[in-house]
């Protein structure tokens, strides 16, 4: 039985480069313009790694995987998501939903949500009836708009499992 339930928010936001590969909750999208990062860039695994680390108060993707490590170059995101979620395991809470936004100018998302959805059901081991993902545009305005930057929103659920936290 649940004996309480956290919250969580995460926000990432990384430059639009011509070339680059645009890789969004694990999934490799065919497009133009890719994330300019250290790691691969997924906006929406470094936004839930946030929401997580958020949600069980365990700090924030930075604290865990520091910029200056050169370990974490190209790193990919996935991995980290379950060193992530080990981590929030560990500390007694497992997710119970999450919901994403991803605000892009291009590429258009909506035939890929399923297979976002996919992946991060499987990442973090929930059902497809607890995984969101939605995409919008910045409606033509600022860096998003002007197809610069793509950013990303999560919100997660946990809660503690019985008899651990
Ligand atoms: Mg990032």
């Amino acid at each position: 039985m649940s004996t309480g339930f956290r919250v969580g928010i995460g926000y990432d936001v990384h430059r639009l480069e011509e070339g680059l590969p645009l890789l969004l909750a694990g999934v490799q999208i065919p497009s133009d313009l890719g994330a300019r990062a250290r790691t691969d860039g997924d906006v929406v695994l470094h936004a839930l790694i946030d929401a997580l680390l958020g949600a069980a108060a365990l700090g924030d993707i930075g604290g865990m995987f520091p910029e200056t490590d050169d370990r974490f170059l190209g790193a990919d995101s996935s991995g980290l998501l379950e060193q992530a979620l080990g981590r929030v395991r560990g500390a007694g809470f497992a997710p119970v939903n999450v919901d994403v936004n991803v605000i892009a100018e291009t590429p258009r998302l909506r035939p890929h949500y399923a297979t976002m959805r996919d992946r991060l059901s499987a990442l973090l081991g929930l059902p497809l009836d607890r995984v969101s993902v939605k995409a919008r545009s910045a409606e033509g305005m600022g860096e998003v708009g002007e197809k610069r930057a793509i950013q990303a929103q999560v919100v997660v659920l946990l809660e503690e499992e019985a008899g651990r936290a």
